[in-house]
């Protein structure tokens, strides 16, 4: 994959590390590997943790160009004496992924799926290729990968591998180690080979030729030789045993299948270079049916039943997950769709064809009832009910973490597995010791047709006492498990959380052949050292712990009302899930989507903003607080979308915590030039009303205009928006007064955006509202939302402008006038940002629930008739719009109108100032070539393209294909005039200053070029 590029970080200063000589080993890996050498302490921040509860800074971070290259990096590593960690999408829940070691971090340029071949149902992958891409990629053949993480849309086959991942899919597919055909592998000192099942014949010939393969594949053949028969006795038979080595996978009666014993073994034994893999047939058709059953436990009970008749996935989820959900508002229309219960199991039925699936689930239901089971059962074939259904059960683990009221969830006991038959068993005995504990009201789901149980528990993490009952606890458990004949870990492996553990499922002596597996592989014991075998212990390396005690130093600005008014729990929302590593759906996260750099995630900006609380009191990279250039640099390509205070499970609203931190990073500071140009780009509007052809003349004149942008820290290719001949405000001025209307005023916020570039806009919204039965009203005094002083940090001014502004328009307001916005981003400041950054403000509550989107407003109208526009249009809602607004108004009124709408994902790239400032260029390109750029380039001429936010029309200008797009306002003023839209409809319909200008073509096609790629 190819990235965009980006700023160089600024600070990149060199550390010094317990027993590595830390100098050296950069200048070897800088000589020896080509690839990315990050010793930088932002980088080492951003890698110090997964989605487990643990945290240890990494050495360095190795990003290589290739296999060779992340080769080279272990031969550096193992030359000078320095462990290794691989790294995929980071999503591993037990500590496996996090070491005191040199990262490799495979998922940037090692992501290829180097062959298919369909016929045999085979392919081969480099290790960072993501499921979703893989499973898009193979999809022409009719074929896919058969396991599925619910981390799919980013976890990788590296990962898979390391973890031995299963997911809902395995019920049918097995796990990673079951479509597992060949690994190419690299062990520390230097040994590259494929290994798969060993014939007899292939052992002599290994052993003939000697050398270090001769030595391991000896070393495996003494080990079975001692311990076959305890493996043979203490390995469960069950279908989700995933904790210790896959020893059983060298067992004579298996093959002495090297590959199979390699899986799932965390880094710990080698390093996973490429891999062929097996694929299956997608499934034609799948029926869903849902069982409602009166607790989880008794859906336990009747997964076995379920599981005779072959389903694809048999998913348990219980009431307290529902709970966590609708407290959230997350999967709302989902939610009604369950049949009645407490308890539920949803289940997929394949079939050739739906005639198949059907009948496949009406036999499964009948058969129950014969069973005397008699569940709620309720069938769905609509697809879109079906994906809904199954995002319920796949948001699982954000649902669960971080809900409002509820003490906070962890990770520690969250995948355990029981044989399936005594799962309902298993279930009632493991509530009861949750109870003893005085854990109430946790939450159970998981993968019941095969006994694996998901569940967060709120361990009290920051005492040491509360630490002390987690590892209390999850002994209990682990013996619990034990005495069932279950797995400590049914899915997500034993990492640092159940590492210590194992010895109580395996025994002694099996655990012993574990140490002498690792001994052959690492003797010197560099492969992801403490982590399965001879591990840390459970409460070592806790990202929290008894002496956790973040420092927040400084008065805060915005209120964090969901975190209960603190920053260091904002800071520590982020659970890991990598939802933000995702490459489409959405919106979130654009800015990775265009560089492929955990840095530029969402998650890993949390990460960064948890290290500099943690720098405040104890050891970590980054030192300097609030002042920190580490974080500054994570967050200056964060476009401030928002996309993720919607898209990600915990609400992490990095463009808040964005504004925060610009605020105190540069208190009492000169800041950026872009700060005061389109920081406060409200007030130049203002002045330039005097003159705009003047200005409009010299903000278009080349050397002048260059000088002034580079002055002004905008980004020199970016053309400068004309400044309209008479702004919106000013026309209204001029109007004769209107004659009261018979649904009374309404008013309508004049945006600095609107009124002074595309004024038009706000001329066919007062057409639209008058039809509707309103008189317009528009303030008289020069009033702001403060928009651009909140994404550029100014927050003090930004108070100050808000406090004023609703104080002017409350007297409209307590007359109860609702006000209509028609620039997204200052409809969201009113209603998110503005109560957050003032929330005892008595005028901003009431802007908040008096501002209405236009689409809003007539939706609330009765009486109006819509005009009638059958067209189809392509709609590219705002960011700010998809996450605080919401678009089920728009889509309505488009429905009324007649016009058939393709809406589109993504952040257009812009984002008000990002896409202007100096060095923001190629990713804010990149992100219009995510979503924006492809779709308009499908539509037709004659279909529309709607936009309703100012930057996104102003980046399809810039960056399109020659059309351009119009506000919704627009297009149904137009409806109204029953103007002829055929071909273009935007030549009819837009009045815009100026001529449209676009980005020179080299800098286009050089961002095209480089966006991430395969895309799934
Ligand atoms: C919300 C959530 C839901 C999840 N749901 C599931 C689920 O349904 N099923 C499931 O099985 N798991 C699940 N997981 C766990 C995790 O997502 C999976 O195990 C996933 O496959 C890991 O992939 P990754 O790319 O993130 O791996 P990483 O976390 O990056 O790595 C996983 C392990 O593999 C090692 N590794 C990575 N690359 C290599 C390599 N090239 N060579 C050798 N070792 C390597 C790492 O060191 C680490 O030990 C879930 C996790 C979360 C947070
Ligand atoms: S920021 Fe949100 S989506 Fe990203 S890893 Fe963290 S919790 Fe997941
Ligand atoms: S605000 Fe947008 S760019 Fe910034 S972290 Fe969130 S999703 Fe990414």
């Amino acid at each position: 994959m190819t990235t965009t590029d980006v700023p160089a970080p600024r600070s990149r200063s060199r550390i010094t590390s317990g027993g590595v000589d830390v100098h050296a080993l950069q200048d070897a890996l800088d000589e020896a590997v080509d690839g990315e050498i990050r010793f930088d302490d932002g980088s080492r921040a951003t890698y110090s943790t997964d989605a487990s509860n643990y945290r240890q800074v990494p050495i360095a971070v190795v990003v290589p160009h290739t296999i060779d290259a992340g080769v080279e990096a272990i031969r550096v590593c193992h030359d000078q004496n320095v462990p290794v960690l691989s790294r995929g999408g980071g999503t591993s829940l037990a500590g496996q992924c996090c070491n005191a070691a040199v990262v490799i971090d495979w998922t940037k340029y090692c992501n290829a799926l180097v062959s298919v071949d369909p016929d045999a149902r085979t392919a081969v992958v480099e290790p960072g290729i993501v499921l979703d891409t893989l499973n898009t990629l193979v999809a022409e053949h009719g074929l896919m990968y058969g396991p599925k993480p619910a981390t799919h849309s980013h976890c990788t086959l590296g990962g898979m591998m390391g973890n031995n991942s299963c997911g809902s899919s395995a019920q049918a597919f097995g796990k990673t180690v079951d479509n597992v055909r060949r690994l190419e592998i690299v062990t520390y000192d230097g040994e590259r080979m494929w290994v798969g099942p060993t014939t007899d014949e292939e052992y002599e010939r290994i052993l003939a030729l000697g050398g270090r393969r001769a030595e391991l594949y000896r070393g495996m053949r003494t080990i079975i030789g001692t311990y076959a028969d305890e493996i043979r006795e203490k390995y469960p038979k069950i279908p989700r045993r995933v904790s210790g080595y896959n020893l059983d996978s060298l067992l004579p009666e298996n093959g002495f299948n090297v590959a199979a014993a390699l899986i799932g073994s965390e880094s710990t034994l080698v390093t996973i270079v490429r891999a062929e893999i097996d694929l299956v047939p997608v499934p034609a058709t799948r029926t869903f049916v849902v069982l409602g059953f009166p607790t989880i436990a008794d859906a336990g009970d009747a997964a076995t039943a379920v599981a005779a008749h072959n389903p694809l996935t048999i998913e348990g989820l219980d009431e307290n997950l529902i709970h966590d959900e609708r407290k959230k508002r997350k999967n709302t229309s989902a939610l009604h769709l369950l049949p009645d219960g407490d308890g539920w199991l949803v289940i997929e039925v394949p079939g050739k064809d739906k005639q198949e699936s059907d009948a496949r689930t009406d036999a499964l239901v009948k058969d129950l009832e014969q069973r005397q089971i008699k569940p709620n059962a309720k069938v769905f074939d609509d697809p879109s009910h079906q994906q809904e259904i199954t995002e319920v059960r796949e948001a699982g683990l954000g649902a669960t973490a971080w809900v409002p009221g509820q003490p906070d969830t962890w990770e520690g006991w969250e995948d355990a597995a029981v044989p399936p038959e005594k799962m309902g068993e298993y279930l009632r005995d493991f509530h009861a010791l949750l109870l003893e504990y005085g854990y109430k009201n946790v939450t159970l789901y998981g993968h019941f047709g095969q006994g694996c149980v998901h569940t967060r528990i709120p361990f009290p993490l920051t005492t040491e006492a509360g630490v002390a009952e987690y590892r209390s606890f999850i002994e209990r458990a682990a013996r619990l498990v034990t005495s069932y004949g279950g797995s400590l870990s049914g899915e997500h492996g034993d990492g640092q959380s159940r590492g210590a553990l194992l010895p109580i499922m395996f025994g002694d002596s099996v655990v012993h052949a574990f140490e002498e597996f690792k001994a052959v592989f690492d003797p010197a014991n560099r492969m992801n050292p403490g982590k399965v075998v001879q591990p840390y212990r459970p409460t070592e390396n806790l990202r929290l712990g008894p002496g956790y005690a973040p420092k927040v130093s400084v008065k805060l600005q915005f209120s964090y009302p969901e975190d209960e008014g603190r920053f260091d729990r904002a800071a520590l929302r982020c659970v890991g899930v990598g939802n933000c590593r995702s490459h489409s759906g959405g919106v979130m996260c654009p800015s990775y989507r265009a560089t492929g750099e955990e840095e530029h995630s969402t998650r890993g900006r949390s990460r960064l903003l948890f290290e500099m609380l943690e720098g405040q009191y104890r050891e970590s990279p980054i030192t300097k607080g609030w002042r920190s250039p580490e974080v500054k640099d994570a967050l200056d390509l964060c476009l401030s979308c928002k996309g993720c205070k919607s898209d990600c499970p915990v609400d992490v609203d990095m463009a808040t915590y964005k504004a925060e931190f610009l605020s105190h990073h540069y208190a009492g500071r000169i800041r950026p030039a872009s700060h005061y140009t389109m920081g406060w780009l409200p007030r130049w509007a203002r002045l330039v009303h005097r003159a705009p052809g003047l200005v409009n003349r010299l903000a278009h004149t080349r050397p002048l205009a260059r000088l002034g942008k580079r002055l002004g820290g905008i980004e020199p290719d970016r053309p400068i928006p004309w400044f309209a001949s008479e702004r919106f405000v000013d026309w209204f001025a001029a109007r004769h007064e209107t004659a009261a209307a018979p649904l009374g005023d309404i008013m309508l916020w004049p945006d600095s955006f609107t009124n002074n570039f595309h004024p038009a806009v706000a001329r066919a919204a007062v057409e639209v509202l008058e039809n509707a039965g309103y008189r317009v009203v528009v303030p008289q005094a020069a009033l702001c939302c403060g928009l651009t002083w909140i994404s550029t940090g100014q927050l003090k001014s930004a108070k100050r402008i808000l406090k004023h502004t609703a104080q002017e328009l409350a007297p409209l307001l307590r007359d109860g006038i609702r006000m209509v916005s028609l620039e997204p981003s200052c409809t969201a400041v009113f209603r998110s940002d503005a109560p957050d950054l003032l929330p005892d403000d008595e005028n901003i509550a009431l802007l908040r629930d008096q501002t209405r989107t236009l689409a809003e407003v007539l939706e609330e109208t009765d009486g109006w008739i819509p005009p009638r526009i059958e067209k189809k249009a392509v709609v590219q809602p705002h960011c700010h719009q998809h996450a605080v607004l919401g678009f089920d108004a728009d889509r309505k009124i488009m429905e009324r109108v007649g016009i058939t709408a393709t809406t589109l994902d993504g952040c257009c790239g812009l984002a008000g100032n990002f896409g202007f400032e100096a060095g923001h260029l190629d990713v804010s390109v990149a992100c219009a070539e995510q979503e924006l750029l492809p779709g308009v380039r499908k539509a037709a001429d004659d279909d529309v393209v709607l936009a309703d936010g100012f930057s996104c029309r102003t980046q399809l200008e810039h960056t399109g294909n020659g059309r351009q797009a119009m506000h919704l306002a627009e297009l149904l003023a137009a409806g109204l005039r029953h103007e002829d839209l055929a071909d273009r409809p935007e030549r009819v319909i837009l009045k815009r200053p100026g001529n449209p200008e676009r980005i020179p073509a080299r800098i286009l096609s050089r961002a095209k070029n480089a966006l991430p790629s395969p895309r799934p």
